[in-house]
Formats: structure tokens, C-alpha cells, sequence
């Protein structure tokens, strides 16, 4: 079937200003891409920002088109590529690092050293790079994966997040089974941190947040206690259920400075944190806890060491339901809508896709 040359785009004007536009050029898959017949964008807690402010290395306005937690068809295929069929049902990770760098070399991708360096390979799809909130998107194979019969593309958007709340898991060195963990944040990346804990043997899981129709779901995910922090201190209360020992692993998925230095006081000796949250400030942390109770402090970036190839594994080989997490679906002609919906929370949204 020949390619249309124009498609619909919701593409970034200026700062705030996003229009859809129906003469977008479809982009041609370079060697070693493949061109996405774009089905589902959920929208990211990044997103929000990225219309308001754009992106550092953004395209230019005018041309820019964001999102980067899409799934589709393989349309068509770039010189080399053998990993990939034309109609395979895909999903994607934003980050393809240069390849070439120590980091990249070593499994780091999302923490390239040529970071926003088009002509060195990097891309960061939706962000530094064109992403899907368009009817095609073109990716390199790195960044591509096939989604699973059992998953429908609308909630396969959410493997990137589960691979981003994996990574954090990762990088403490993974959870054992029976240990206690702790999951701050009741966001997408943190629901799913207390899904992929159950479904990897965690003891008990203990979920924290303000808002309790999030916790609620925490229960559906696998959460064993929820904690509201508005109605009592969650340091105290992870104490008195282990004990008075802490918790074994934490994920910090908030991005709350508060939340950030519970973590280290809800910790046990010996103990592991993951910051997975985004801080708009720095957090007076309790350094020496950290150095005297031996506790291990992780940066998580994004869902980097081809995590997402792990996330998918684990919940298809689980036929894990992900669709109470896919709260709100809207076409493309109604982005703006589908925003609103997503940082105002409309209607309990919780992951709100865009279908272009
Ligand atoms: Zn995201
Ligand atoms: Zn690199």
C-alpha cells in the first residue's frame, strides 16, 4: 500500500500555542528505522511542560510534534532493517542514545554524553526529537518494541512508563522476594511500581499519596497499605509495620521534596532508594542516615538498559489487565481536550491517550 506524503500532526507552535495541521509531510524511515502508523500517545506528566516551555534542542516551533508514549503498526521500513515487519503491532522508549559514547556503549543510553546531538545519533523521541502526536512517527529500532497479542495498543502506552518505574527498580538492584516496599507517588510510574513489586515477589507493599481515589487504585495494583501523608506522617507508620525497622526498597516516584527525605527516613539500615520523581528543587536529604545506615541512593533515568524489553516479559507473561490505568481516550482533533483532561485530572483521569 503506498504511503500518503501528508498527515495530521498536532505540531508545536510557539510556547502554549499547539494546532492540528493536515498537511504535515509523513517523515521517510532512515537506515535503521521504521515508520510508525501512530495509534495511541498517552499523555506523559512531562507533556504539560513541554507545551508550556518546549524542550531544550526542540525542533524548531512550527515543526515540533511531542509525545513519547506511542504504540502503533510498523508502516514501512528504513534500509537494514530485518528486526521489524511491516504491520507488526510496536511500542516505543524515548531515548535512543548515539551509540557511540562510553555511556551509550555500556547500556546508559538515557544518560548519553552526546545528549540532543542529532548528528551523532542521539534521539529523544517526543522531546529533542519529533514523537507521536501525529498519524506517523519514525523510530530507530533501538527504541522499538514489539507489543504482545494479548496487550491492545491503547494500554500498551503505559509499557513505557512500566519501564521507567523498572529501571528504578533496577537500579537498587532489583526487589527480593518478601522484602518490604515502599512506593511514594500514586502517579502512572508509581501505580505500576507497585504492580511490577507484587508480580516480583515484594513482601509487603506500602503505597503513599494525597489523593485517595490513587490509593484506592494502589489496592487494584497490589498495593497492601496505603498511606494518605495528609492525615498521618508516613515515616512513623512505615516504622510501625516493620517493627520499627523501615522498609527494604523505596521508590520515590512523587517528585515531592518531602517525599524525597521521607525516603530516607523510612529506610532500613542497609536499605535502597530509587528517585524516579522529577524535583523542581533541591531536598534537604538526611546525608548522614544515608552514610551511617549504609543506605543505597540511586538516580533513576528514565528507562534506560532496555528495561522496557523486561516490563513487557513480565506483564504479558502475567496477562497482567492494565486497562483501569487507562482512564480517558480522545482522537487527535481533540488534543486540547485530551490536556485538559490530564492536568486538571478531569474525571479521575489518570493516563488520558490520544488516538491520532
Ligand atoms: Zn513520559
Ligand atoms: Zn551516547
Amino acid at each position: 500500500m503506498a504511503l500518503p506524503t501528508t498527515m495530521k500532526a498536532a505540531v508545536l507552535f510557539g510556547e502554549g500555542d499547539l494546532r492540528l495541521v493536515d498537511d504535515y509531510p509523513v517523515p521517510r524511515p532512515a537506515a535503521g528505522e521504521v515508520l510508525i502508523r501512530v495509534a495511541a500517545c498517552a499523555i506523559c506528566g512531562s507533556d504539560p511542560k513541554i507545551l508550556a516551555h518546549g524542550w531544550p534542542n526542540h525542533p524548531p516551533y512550527g515543526q515540533f510534534i511531542f509525545g513519547h508514549e506511542y504504540t502503533g503498526l510498523v508502516a514501512a521500513l528504513g534500509e537494514g532493517v530485518t528486526s521489524f515487519e511491516v504491520g507488526d503491532r510496536v511500542c516505543v522508549e524515548p531515548h535512543k542514545g548515539c551509540g557511540i559514547c562510553d555511556n551509550c556503549r555500556d547500556g546508559y543510553y538515557t544518560t548519553c554524553l552526546n545528549y540532543g546531538d542529532r548528528a551523532k545519533g542521539h534521539r529523544h523521541y517526543g522531546f529533542s526529537t519529533n514523537g507521536g502526536y501525529a498519524e506517523y512517527a519514525c523510530n530507530h529500532v533501538n527504541s522499538v518494541y514489539k507489543v504482545p497479542k494479548a496487550i491492545p495498543l491503547d494500554e500498551a502506552t503505559l509499557l513505557t512508563t512500566a519501564a521507567t518505574s523498572l529501571y528504578g527498580i533496577r537500579r537498587i538492584g532489583g526487589i527480593q522476594a518478601g522484602e518490604t516496599v515502599v512506593v511514594f507517588g500514586p502517579g502512572a510510574i508509581g501505580l505500576m511500581g507497585v504492580l511490577l513489586a507484587r508480580l516480583m515477589g515484594a513482601g509487603i507493599i506500602i503505597l503513599t499519596g494525597t489523593r485517595s481515589s490513587r490509593l484506592e487504585l494502589g489496592w487494584e495494583m497490589g498495593a497492601d497499605v496505603t498511606i494518605n501523608v495528609r492525615d498521618e506522617d508516613p515515616v512513623q507508620r512505615i516504622f510501625d509495620l516493620t517493627d520499627g525497622i523501615g522498609a527494604d526498597a523505596i521508590l520515590e516516584c512523587s517528585g515531592t521534596t518531602q517525599a524525597a527525605v521521607d525516603a530516607v527516613g523510612c529506610c532500613k539500615k542497609n536499605g535502597r532508594i530509587a528517585l524516579v520523581g522529577i524535583y523542581g528543587q533541591p531536598a534537604p536529604l538526611d546525608v548522614n542516615k544515608v552514610v551511617q545506615w549504609n543506605i543505597t541512593v540511586a538516580g533513576s533515568k528514565a528507562e534506560g538498559e532496555r528495561s522496557m524489553a523486561q516490563a513487557i516479559a513480565l506483564l504479558n507473561q502475567h496477562q497482567v489487565d492494565l486497562s483501569p490505568l487507562v482512564t480517558h481516550t480522545f482522537p487527535l482533533d481533540r488534543i486540547q481536550e485530551a490536556f485538559e483532561t490530564a492536568e486538571k485530572r478531569l474525571g479521575g483521569a489518570l493516563k488520558v491517550v490520544v488516538n491520532p
